[in-house]
């Protein structure tokens, strides 16, 4: 009898702990598919943000399910970005910092976001996956070994005409349905949360317009990584750096003894490039020089080159090569004028964020709590997150289950839509339970 009862006291207990979440009202794949159906591709070179009017219909929308759901202080600024809180359920939500979660509605320029028709491939069993309307369109397993972690869940992905949209899409989804969630689930105890899904992302405009003292949050997440567990706190540090060769020029016909061809001293710098320090040779946490563009005229050449590192003694020591080449081609060819100089375009957002370790521990444990094994990735490149870090709003990056950026193998899965939004409300509930 003794051990009867207490094996209903441990029963008891593991329910108790284990307690039913209610389900979302709506799923976040259903959410998903609804949101990919809206074009919201922005544009280069425009000088208005948001890029294209629209982004603003799915900005609306957003905005409008924002409400529906109980967010308060629900708004579309001109910019069209959309910004809300949900207010916190603990008995003091000062304890809690205010968290923000930043997604991004618009999609790359560089694919068409029009009439995306997702395509659930049901239960994988391994292998390559062709796409139907392009069978030239096929995501391979030798390309994406993060598809053998994917067998026997739902892999979602666009038809082969278009990109699928998870980027980042699936970011807005996972955030508003972690609110339906928390909404219909008053026992998860959160402080208060910050929402905002920007425009423009893509084209490096939207962040630009971010009111991040109207936003309220003490530290932020971006929602726009890739694979489940994936963590970055760290970008890159970036510099341009534009050499130009002056030359002299004159009349090809009476040229003896007077033109200076600035063309070959720039075609002898570009010889001088290491060939191991180059994008095409470097990967993982290794940096680069990139000549990207540039012009050749007798009178005067240039050349436009990236300088990339994690580090900054890593992006000095890029400068420091960049400006030996142009010594010693000046060397060579005496008459030319060598000039160089070298902007600052970003910095990795690590010099900000090793201030603020509990960012990515809290991050971590909540993948942890969700069943996941964390990672971190440094990302090569630059993100919204990193510019709001510089401007006072420190913002990591979490990962959304996406794979295939920018193009028409995109892809994302079931699973990592799930995943990420339960490690969504567990990160909200670490912070709630760690406090400030
Ligand atoms: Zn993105």
């Amino acid at each position: 009898m003794k051990r009867l009862l207490t094996i209903i006291c441990l029963l008891f207990l593991a329910t108790a702990t284990h307690a039913q979440t209610n389900p979302p009202s709506e799923s976040v794949l259903e959410r998903f598919l609804r949101y990919v159906k809206i074009d919201t591709q922005s544009q280069e070179d425009q000088n208005k943000v948001p890029s294209t009017e629209k982004q603003l219909v799915l900005a609306n929308l957003l905005a409008k399910e924002l409400k529906e759901l109980g967010a308060e202080n629900v708004r579309v600024s001109e910019f069209g970005i959309v910004y809300a809180s949900v207010p916190g359920n603990l008995p003091d939500n000062s304890k809690a910092p205010v968290i923000g979660f930043i997604a991004h509605m618009d999609t790359s320029p560089e694919v068409s976001g029009a009439n995306v028709q997702a395509i659930i491939h049901k239960n994988y069993r391994g292998g390559d996956i062709t796409l139907p309307k392009d069978p030239t369109q096929i995501i391979t397993v030798a390309a994406n070994p993060d598809l053998k972690n994917l067998i026997g869940d739902d892999i979602i992905t666009a038809d082969g005409t278009t990109l699928l949209g998870s980027d980042d899409k699936a970011g807005c989804a996972e955030i508003m349905t972690m609110i339906d969630t928390l909404r219909r689930n008053p026992q998860i105890k959160h402080g208060t949360i910050s929402i905002a899904f920007t425009p423009d992302e893509e084209v490096g405009g939207g962040i630009d317009k971010f009111d991040i003292k109207g936003f309220g949050a003490k530290f932020a997440y971006t929602v726009d990584g890739e694979e489940l567990g994936e963590i970055s706190n760290e970008t890159w540090s970036a510099r341009t750096a534009t050499v130009r060769f002056q030359g002299k020029n004159t009349h090809p016909g009476t040229a003896k003894g007077i033109m200076v061809n600035s063309a070959y001293a720039a075609a002898d710098f570009m010889t001088r490039f290491p060939p191991t320090m180059l994008p095409e040779t470097t990967a993982g946490r290794i940096g680069f020089v990139h000549p990207y563009t540039g012009t050749l005229d007798v009178e005067e050449s240039r050349f436009k080159i990236l300088l990339r590192d994690f580090d900054l003694s890593g992006l000095n020591t890029k400068e420091a090569l960049i400006r030996r080449m142009a010594r010693l081609t000046g060397l060579k060819f005496p008459k030319v004028k060598v000039i160089v100089e070298v902007e600052e375009n970003y910095k990795n957002m690590k010099e900000v964020l090793k201030n603020f370790p509990q960012l990515t521990e809290n991050a971590m444990e909540a993948t942890r709590r969700a069943g996941l094994k964390p990672h971190l990735r440094a990302i090569r490149g630059g993100t919204d997150g990193a510019r709001l870090t510089f401007l006072g709003l420190p913002t990591p990056n979490l990962f959304t289950g996406g794979h295939n950026f920018h193009g028409k193998l995109e892809f994302n899965s079931v699973r990592g839509l799930e995943k990420s939004t339960e490690t969504l409300l567990h990160l909200v509930q670490v912070f709630a339970e760690k406090g400030m």
